[in-house]
């Protein structure tokens, strides 16, 4: 399986495009000899097939959506549907300025509106802005929206209180919108502790910030509670809403309360995501925080679109120009073809293979908060510390089964945590044989836990230091593997 960098198949004169003879007389000094390139650029010479060949291959080593199952948990990691690539590749959208005069742009902006009303309405929220570029970055911006809020009421405040079970995001964006984190201990049930956040609550505290279903797989059923509580000492009540493909057609986050919301298109709404890939971070509002919306803000005009007038009240610009364009268009191309019946049947779906596949690991696995989950449930590998086997290892093993790993060592309440997450587009087949490669790998555990521990062995390299593999990048790496094997 020696493959070639480009730059080892380029031989020189090989080309892959030809361009059409010049139809017009050749002009040599338009561009000044100082501008001009001294040395060759280095790109590889190389012919079309061996260009689609080299790609192709390299698409092969990675695990990815269109391979093969994904229960990254947290992260939904659906299937793309390749109409979303499709309309977002019309020339139309992919052919405009940044700068463009929004009467030249109107498809762009009402494609905008129409998103930004389609998300309001399936949150229950008043207001939207569309241009954070990722879940993270629409935690800031919703921090700096409720920062604003407090702050026109001359009361700017300390602190944002988050559960000990949030994603790392949360307190990181925090910090950054210059508040102070007070994190409060989960119940032994799982769920945010009523009484331990009513003794976290003064006039101090700008919001708190919740997981709705949280990153246990599991619905805070008190949030009423939990709003009225947060709400009577005048803080506001954020929800991270990267786990709405448990709640599509079925609950709205503004009937419980919560005041902002941030929503992650490339996880509920399609979009390919992972490795770094865009994002689109909206977030809703309330009508009490929309005059403090990002901007700037499409809007609907007569029988047009242009861009609202400013706001003195805004927070300003959060990011250049508009946001992800590319991943709005995917996801209203996937609500369309979805639509609101078929919106409901994703949740639904997500939920009866989350739990699905939690009864059939929940005999082989420790499950520490053994409720009924809704989208994603947390199994824990404590049960293989016997056997000298840990969580990490069971995710390499996976590998080797043809399977990308759960999300692992998260949430941080659950000793060696395996959050797996398989949504809605999988079929009972595909969750059937991840559940038989668990079982086999436990077996492994017991029997074999050296073959484990070696593992991954099928794929093109074995285990690197992670935090090296990423920032030291050795691309002769696995070149020099294979010719001293
Ligand atoms: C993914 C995720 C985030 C962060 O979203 P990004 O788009 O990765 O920045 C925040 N909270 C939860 C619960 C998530 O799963």
């Amino acid at each position: 399986m020696y493959d070639k960098l480009i730059f080892e198949t380029s031989k020189k004169g090989k080309r892959g495009v030809r361009l059409p003879r010049l139809d017009v007389p050749r002009k040599n000094d338009l561009i000044p000899t100082d501008l001009k390139r001294k040395n060759p650029v280095g790109l590889p010479e190389v012919s079309e097939p061996e260009v689609v060949r080299h790609f192709v291959n390299l698409s092969n080593k990675n695990h990815h959506i269109d391979r093969g199952f994904y229960p990254l948990g947290s992260c939904t990691m659906k299937y793309n549907p390749k109409i979303n690539e499709q309309t977002c590749r019309l020339s139309g959208f992919t052919g405009l300025h940044p700068f463009q005069d929004e009467n030249h742009a109107q498809g762009a902006l009402k494609l905008m509106v129409e998103l930004g009303g389609m998300l309001t309405e399936i949150t229950g929220m008043d207001g939207v802005t569309l241009q954070p570029a990722a879940g993270a970055h629409g935690e800031l911006t919703g921090l700096l929206i409720m920062r604003a809020y407090h702050e026109s009421k001359g009361e700017p405040r300390r602190k944002v209180i988050i559960p000990d079970s949030a994603h790392g995001t949360n307190p990181a964006s925090i910090i950054t919108a210059g508040y102070d984190v007070v994190q409060i201990p989960s119940g032994e049930d799982g769920l945010i502790d009523l009484d331990r956040l009513r003794k976290a609550l003064d006039e101090q505290v700008a919001a708190m910030m919740i997981t709705n279903p949280n990153t246990l797989g599991l619905f805070e059923s008190q949030v009423l509670e939990i709003a009225e509580a947060v709400h009577k000492v005048g803080a506001l009540l954020y929800m991270d809403g990267a786990n709405l493909n448990a709640l599509l057609g079925i609950a709205k986050p503004g009937d419980m309360n919560f005041d902002v919301v941030h929503l992650n298109l490339h996880k509920t709404f399609s979009t390919p995501h992972g490795g770094g890939g865009p994002g689109s971070g909206p977030v809703v509002v309330k009508k009490h925080l929309v005059p403090f919306l990002p901007e700037p803000i499409p809007q609907r005009s007569g029988d047009g679109f242009r861009w609202a007038d400013h706001s003195q009240r805004s927070i300003g610009r959060i990011g250049s120009f508009y946001g992800n364009f590319g991943v709005f268009v995917r996801a209203y191309t996937y609500i369309l073809m979805m639509g609101a019946q078929g919106l409901r049947k994703v949740s639904e779906n997500a939920l009866i293979n989350a739990n699905y596949l939690k009864r059939l690991l929940e005999p082989h696995y420790d499950l520490p908060y053994n409720r009924t989950p809704l989208h994603e449930a947390v199994f824990s590998g404590d049960c293989l510390k016997e056997f000298g086997v840990k969580t990490t290892d069971v995710a390499k093993r996976l590998l080797d089964y043809g399977f990308h790993a759960p999300t692992i060592y998260f949430p941080l309440i659950v000793h060696e945590a395996l959050m797996i997450e398989p949504t809605e587009t999988e079929s009972k087949d595909a969750l059937d044989a991840f559940a038989d490669a668990m079982i086999m790998i436990m077996e492994e555990a017991r029997d074999n836990s050296d073959l484990l521990k070696g593992a991954p062995y099928t794929t093109p390299v074995g285990r690197l230091n992670e935090a090296a593999a990423a920032r030291a990048l050795d691309v002769n790496y696995y070149n020099r593997k294979t010719s001293t094997d």
